[in-house]
């Protein structure tokens, strides 16, 4: 994988020095925000952050996220690395706070790489660790703690650095990592099935046609004007980019709140409008801010969502149906599955080369 798949979302636009807006720069390879004024360069740094796997009689322990993003959902217990801390004590630290337990940190399981979260792209370090002391108990950000057995596990497990330590434990284990399991954690890539992350391209109002360029990592415009100023926001689901990145999967998104061109919106989707041209967008809406769509299960419940789409995109292709939400999820879940067996194919490709090509030592 190549990363560049999702803007940061904490990029500045104005110095942290100087406060002089910034200007884009290309340095090594990669667009980086700097001050033209005073020369400082803004560098995206991925977050660290650290989990512990506390496994007891083939169980492991999972906490329920209280609060958005993903609220309701199962990880394992983590958190960020602050500043200044060692991330073995941000486990032991995290693992007390959420599920009221003192362990002891015993040795990496690994170290996982996530691209879903909408705070940010993110490492996962995740630690095995020992009850020492206490019985768990649900605190901090955690609603409830569970213990599942590798068949137990829940399909709803926030965060793709989560869900990889999680299949990396079941593979590890001797158990069978069963395809829907595969697709969920490994294959699911950032998305959980019900709910997706859409980089936003156009927001709601927008009329001039704006898209995400891979090999720049930044929006630029196209000189396509829209008939009139969109009614939603419109953008692609993170990890269903093709490697020729322009079969991306898109997405309508409803809903209150602005969102600015590279937010990242959660979403739920409710179905896909199908074109003729095979450009279906599928219809979503938002997850993180209080909405009138929130109730709306189905897109093919409500002809009033379905017919500004619909007139909308008519003008650029034939229109060739609707499908619901139970459908929109499938097209989802097969583009991100087709996305990583294009990625691991790709790095097959690159390590037999680099076995091939090698420097022979002497
Ligand atoms: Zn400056």
């Amino acid at each position: 994988m190549n990363g560049l798949h999702l803007p940061d979302p904490g990029e500045p636009r104005f110095c942290a020095r100087c406060a002089a807006p910034l200007e884009q720069r290309n340095d090594g390879g990669r667009g980086r925000p700097r001050c033209p004024a005073c020369g400082w360069t803004y560098y995206a740094k991925p977050a660290l952050g650290a989990a512990v796997l506390i496994e007891e009689d083939g169980r492991i322990l999972l906490v329920r996220r209280a609060h958005e993003p993903v609220r309701g959902w199962w990880t394992l217990p983590a958190g960020y690395v602050e500043y200044g801390e060692v991330a073995e004590e941000t486990a032991a630290r995290e693992a007390l706070e959420e599920t009221g337990l003192v362990v002891s940190i015993d040795g990496l399981h690994g170290i996982f790489a996530g691209f879903g979260d909408p705070r940010g792209a993110g490492h996962l370090a995740v630690y095995y660790a020992t009850r020492l002391s206490g019985a768990p108990v649900a605190g901090d950000d955690a609603a409830e703690v569970g213990w599942f057995a590798a068949d137990e596990i829940p399909a709803e497990i926030a965060f793709e650095g989560s869900r990889k330590a999680i299949a990396a434990w079941l593979a590890r284990s001797g158990e069978r990592v069963r395809e829907p399991l595969l697709l969920r954690y490994a294959g699911a890539g950032p998305a959980p099935p019900v709910l997706v992350h859409i980089v936003i391209e156009n927001p709601a109002g927008t009329t001039e046609r704006i898209v995400y360029e891979e090999g720049l990592n930044d929006f630029r415009t196209t000189g396509w004007v829209f008939p009139e100023p969109l009614p939603f926001h419109y953008g692609w689901i993170s990890h269903t980019l093709a490697a020729a990145d322009d079969d991306e999967l898109d997405a309508v998104v409803l809903g209150e709140g602005s969102a600015a061109v590279g937010a990242v919106l959660t979403a739920r989707p409710i179905g896909a409008l199908l074109r003729s041209d095979g450009d279906h967008k599928v219809i979503a809406v938002r997850a993180d801010v209080p909405s009138v769509y929130a109730d709306v299960a189905d897109v093919r419940e409500r002809a009033d969502i379905r017919e500004p789409i619909e007139s909308l995109f008519r003008q650029i292709s034939d229109v060739a149906g609707w499908v619901g939400a139970a459908e929109a999820r499938a097209m989802i879940l097969s583009a991100q599955r087709d996305r990583l067996i294009r990625d691991a194919e790709a790095a097959d490709l690159r390590a037999t080369a680099a076995a091939t090509t090698g420097p022979r030592s002497a």
